[in-house]
């Protein structure tokens, strides 16, 4: 079975509002294993709403139209669908009333374009409103079904969840489709993409790359019955571990700081870091985490090269022959980290966030990682170019340092 899904509304053309029940109508229809070919947006306007209508119908088993239900000028769904399947509206008198009981009881006298929403095209069904005043409309058209839904929001997840879902529910049985979300790190899309070239595209499950800012998200997708649908994302994503491994860092809502927060504390260990170009945002991503008081000890945000020295003992001497954004002056703040709060792991960052302050040997995005043990110290030089600008590269330095600490945990067990 096939869904199409029609918004309503002109507002939602112009970008003043986001198209939000589109957005709940689909993940509604993917729990009800219902495939979603096509989403239309229409203004309202009735010749252009008639022809949604009929390039739906063309193509689909089931229309879930959203807006334009109410009782103003503008709100015209129900007289074009009407239209366009044919039928005459008809008044249904206990609509009517009970739009009138509404009003009474809030001390109201309803004006009469109120009565319009008590119009339903010949043969079709009111759908009740628990929430609000326009009635849906369910009808039945040559073997196609459609529900015109209200554009508010909660109205419409009323009766979505009320009357639509149960009634679709019938006809599909128990089937899904559900997705799992295969986070990784540490790698640009295109070189993930080419490990796993041949896995993407099939069918049953579907595999297919996202890139995000500094990660690259990988959707397993399958449809059928809910057992069958878990093994199948089983399979998906064992086959994207064997090609990808520890680029991956979680799945679905695991966070980078969440993960390194548990190999932390699953190995007792605790961390310390010294930040300099992004400013404490790598402390307050671990600090996000409930419970990170387990493992993260203290975060410095040295800036100057003064504080750089007088925080984290790093060497004036070094800072002059290296320049402050350098290895060895990130080894060093690492080390001064970690030694001061007398942790397990010192990590630090130092870099050129920019927009200014680049130069030929020192570019806009280069950064250095630190990573320091009791008994050993690392580092790790990235050149984030500058496209990201001062917040992407503040935050691809911070990933990279947290994805640097991940690995090292990881490998440290091996
Ligand atoms: P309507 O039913 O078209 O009169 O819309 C009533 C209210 O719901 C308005 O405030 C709209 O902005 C809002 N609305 C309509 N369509 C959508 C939509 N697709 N997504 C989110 N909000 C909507
Ligand atoms: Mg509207």
């Amino acid at each position: 079975m096939r869904a199409e899904i029609i918004s309503v509304g002109t507002e939602l053309l112009l970008g003043q509002i986001l198209d939000t029940n589109a957005s709940y109508l689909a993940q509604q229809l993917a729990e009800l294993g219902i495939d979603v070919h096509f989403k239309q947006t229409v203004g309202d306007n009735d010749a252009r709403v008639r022809g949604a209508v009929r390039l739906a119908l063309s193509r689909a088993d089931v229309l879930l139209i959203t807006g334009g239900l109410g009782p103003t000028e503008d709100d015209l769904t129900v007289a074009s669908v009407a239209g366009e399947l044919g039928r005459p509206l008809e008044r249904h008198d206990d609509i009517a009333e009970r739009l009138r009981q509404f009003f009474a009881l809030r001390g109201r006298v309803p004006p009469e374009s109120v009565f319009k929403q008590a119009l339903i095209p010949a043969g079709a069904h009111p759908i009740p409103n628990m929430r609000g005043t326009a009635p849906g409309v369910h009808l039945e058209h040559d073997g196609r079904e459609l529900f015109l839904m209200p554009g508010v929001p909660f109205e419409m997840y009323g009766m979505m969840e009320g009357y639509v879902a149960p009634r679709l529910r019938e006809r599909t049985g128990s089937a899904v489709i559900h997705s799992r979300v295969i986070r990784v790190t540490g790698e640009g899309e295109s070189a993930v993409e080419s490990r796993i070239k041949d896995l993407i595209g099939g069918s049953s499950p579907t595999i297919a790359p996202y890139a995000k800012l500094g990660e690259v998200h990988l959707r397993v997708t399958a449809k059928g019955a809910p057992d069958d649908v878990a093994r199948q994302l089983d399979t998906g994503e064992r086959a994207l571990r064997e090609r990808l491994a520890d680029l991956i860092y979680g799945i679905d809502d695991d966070t980078l700081e969440g993960v390194v927060g548990r190999l932390l504390a699953d190995r007792r260990a605790t961390l310390a870091v010294a930040e300099s170009c992004t400013g404490g945002l790598i402390a307050k991503r671990l600090t996000d985490v409930p419970g990170s008081s387990t493992y993260f000890l203290e975060g410095i945000v040295a800036y100057s090269n003064d504080a750089k020295r007088d925080l984290l003992n790093v060497p004036p001497a070094v800072i002059e022959e290296h320049g402050a954004v350098s290895a060895e002056v990130a080894e060093s703040m690492a080390r001064g980290v970690r030694q001061r709060a007398g942790s397990t792991w010192g990590l630090a960052v130092t870099g050129v966030a920019g927009p200014a302050g680049g130069t030929a040997t020192k570019p806009v995005g280069l950064v250095f990682l630190g990573l320091a043990t009791a008994d050993h110290v690392q580092h790790r030089r990235l050149n984030l170019g500058e496209e990201a600008g001062r917040a992407g590269i503040r935050f691809l330095a911070a990933q990279a340092g947290l994805n640097l600490l991940r690995l090292r945990l990881l490998r440290s067990d091996a």
